[in-house]
């Protein structure tokens, strides 16, 4: 019975609170536990820290803990710490006596587990230190900040595998990542280990997440829109600029909901204000640009909207991975346009990388249209991004909503041949008033009116066909000039289709949505509760952030929103019956259990 599986077993349930692993989290514990040097790759939200975390509580020695964001870590070890386990970090921002408590249980060998900053962690007096600490194990967190082809480039990372010998000669380590690259994936191998690890790739859907696109239309009403279907929700709003970050809280303030802006160019000390709302209040909507990243790990954002198309498919993968940690439903949402694509094109081109490494951000770019513009479940196209083949999903805008397909040779023949025989000297706006026959200044003055293309589009109106240049464009038939006033043009793979070699299907634009605003898919369990018990859950929600203010974490260190639905709907009379719920272990029944206790009684049935 004392095999150390079964001991993690029993901790998974009495430490943490949970009733089963996740998928991949018991292999991976197991690999652990058996000493193998590991690599795990798993998207956001999968629960990577278990998979170390509980074989530093499962077996003697100190477990090192390498994490490149201090917030991060002080959210890590703030959860632990609730949990009973002996975690502590050291880093600069620590009160004195805080790091003084921390060497004071390392030195005793009382510390289970030590997040340390890689900059912390080279510096020679703790390289000395850990050597004498009995350290069983090196945990890298966010491993792909070690390779330079991903945005996250940490050079202080390269030092990693060679201060793991310095600590503990063949010092077994497990390094984790969500960036799901081949070419990160062999740079992580190359750089931390010494032999190659074994290596755990999990799968990249994320059932709960519901996917979403939307032509922008006047973006702010859109996010506006879709803000108000989460009422009291935490979400983040990503925008590509900053006066749009700005703009945009104001528009969601103005518009009722608790909108806080973040971004590179506010003081210090207002951005760290607004990020500990966020963390700590329920309900706070971050209006930011992508300068709000990695240094969240907060479970219950409910949803992701982009306001502006993210740079590439891994960065939206990522954005949008910041929903909905914690396995409950949570929505997402993103806007795109003609502009966008151009706008993200330009920055590729005019940016100072290699070709290669343009090459490879062109094809992430393409990927993102492409799911943009997709003509069947979107989850099935980003997945097949990532290698992996699934059926359609039911939790996305084009399964729910449906959409209709068309032979589009013909139209894609029109707008081409408007683009060759003005010359490939124009953009979309003239060529739209040619093919509809509009009469604009321009036409006139280029006698455009005369071409035998003019008005053969009148059977549709523009917007339609804006979205028939962005399908063409995303289907690489036409392409658009980025440097002279995004003048169109047809190639190669287009030319086909003009001269009728190739028929191509395109969309029509997405019927008016369902009335459905949720994902319904049996994968992602509700988020919501029933009328009836709303007053409940709220009643339980206050308590919690006052619990969570009085001891300055954030919400859900207390308990996580799961934990609280589960309260309302199994309604527990007992502290044993209250124990079965989900994220309650020993610790935190002894802690909070009397208090949420009375409140539900109190509700009775
Ligand atoms: P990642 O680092 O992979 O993004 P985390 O380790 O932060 O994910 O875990 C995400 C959430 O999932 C956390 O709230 C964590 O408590 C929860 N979690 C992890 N493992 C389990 C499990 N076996 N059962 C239930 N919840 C879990
Ligand atoms: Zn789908």
């Amino acid at each position: 019975m004392s095999d150390p599986l079964s001991t993690a077993h029993g901790l998974l349930h009495s430490v943490f609170g949970f009733n089963a692993f996740r998928p991949g989290q018991e292999e991976i514990v197991r690999a652990v536990l058996d000493g193998e040097n590991v690599l795990a790759v798993m998207p956001t939200g999968s629960g990577k820290s278990l998979c170390y975390q509980l074989p530093a509580i499962a077996r003697p020695g100190l477990t090192v803990v390498v994490s490149p964001l201090i917030a991060l870590m002080r959210d890590q070890v703030g959860a632990l710490a609730a949990a009973g386990v002996a975690a502590g970090s050291l880093n600069s921002s620590n009160e004195p006596d805080q790091n003084a408590r921390v060497l004071g249980l390392l030195r005793r060998r009382e510390l289970r587990l030590l997040y340390l900053a890689p900059e912390r962690l080279a510096r020679p007096d703790t390289v000395e230190m850990l050597a004498e600490a009995n350290v069983a194990l090196m945990a890298i967190d966010e491993a792909h900040c070690v390779s330079q082809w991903g945005h996250d480039f940490r050079p202080e990372y390269l030092a990693l595998g060679s201060l793991a010998r310095q600590i503990g000669g063949r010092l077994q380590t497990i390094a984790l990542t969500a960036t799901a690259d081949a070419p990160t994936r062999g740079d992580i191998i190359d750089k931390l280990f010494a032999v190659p690890p074994r290596v755990f790739v999990r799968s990249f859907d994320r059932p709960n997440l519901r996917l979403a696109f939307k032509p922008k239309d006047r973006s702010s009403r859109q996010v506006l829109a879709f803000a108000r279907t989460h009422p009291g929700e935490s979400g983040i709003v990503y925008c590509a600029s900053r006066r749009k970050v700005e703009e945009l809280a104001e528009t969601l303030r103005a518009g009722g909901i608790d909108a806080l802006p973040y971004h590179a160019g506010l003081d210090k000390a207002v951005r760290d204000r607004h990020q500990d709302s966020f963390q700590q209040r329920d309900g706070v909507v971050m209006t930011a640009t992508v300068a709000f990243g990695m240094g969240i790990d907060k479970p219950d954002v409910r949803f992701v909207c982009h306001a502006d198309l993210p740079a590439n498919v891994e960065a939206y993968y990522q954005e949008i991975g910041r929903a909905g940690r914690d396995g409950l439903a949570a929505d997402t949402l993103t806007l795109y346009g003609l502009d966008d694509m151009r706008l993200r094109r330009l920055q590729i081109e005019q940016g100072e990388s290699s070709d290669e490494r343009k090459r490879t951000e062109r094809q992430r770019l393409n990927a993102l249209l492409a799911l943009a513009e997709a003509p069947r479940c979107r989850r099935q196209t980003l997945l097949a991004y990532f290698g992996e083949l699934s059926e359609p999903c039911g939790n996305c805008d084009l399964c729910q909503d449906g959409v209709e397909r068309f032979d589009g040779t013909i139209e894609a023949q029109k707008i081409m041949s408007a683009i060759v025989r003005t010359g490939e000297r124009f953009g979309m706006e003239h060529l739209i008033a040619i093919l509809c026959g509009d009469r604009t200044d321009n036409v006139l003055r280029f006698q455009h009116e005369q071409l035998p293309t003019f008005g053969v589009g009148t059977d549709r109106r523009a917007v339609e066909w804006r979205s028939l240049f962005r399908q063409l464009s995303a289907l690489g038939l036409i392409a658009q000039d980025l440097m002279e006033h995004g003048r169109w043009s047809v190639t190669e793979e287009g030319w086909r289709v003009l001269k009728g070699e190739t028929r191509i299907e395109l969309r029509k634009d997405l019927a008016v949505p369902k009335a459905s605003r949720r994902g319904r898919s049996a994968a992602a369990p509700m988020a919501v509760v029933g009328d009836a018990d709303e007053a409940l859950l709220g009643a339980l929600k206050t308590l919690r952030s006052k619990l969570a203010q009085a001891q300055k974490v954030p919400a859900y260190v207390i308990f996580s929103d799961r934990t609280l639905i589960e309260l309302v709907t199994h309604r527990p009379a007992s502290p044993s019956a209250m124990r079965e719920i989900h994220g309650i272990g020993d610790s935190k029944l002894e802690r909070y259990g009397a208090a949420f206790l009375e409140v539900v009684r109190n509700f009775g049935r």
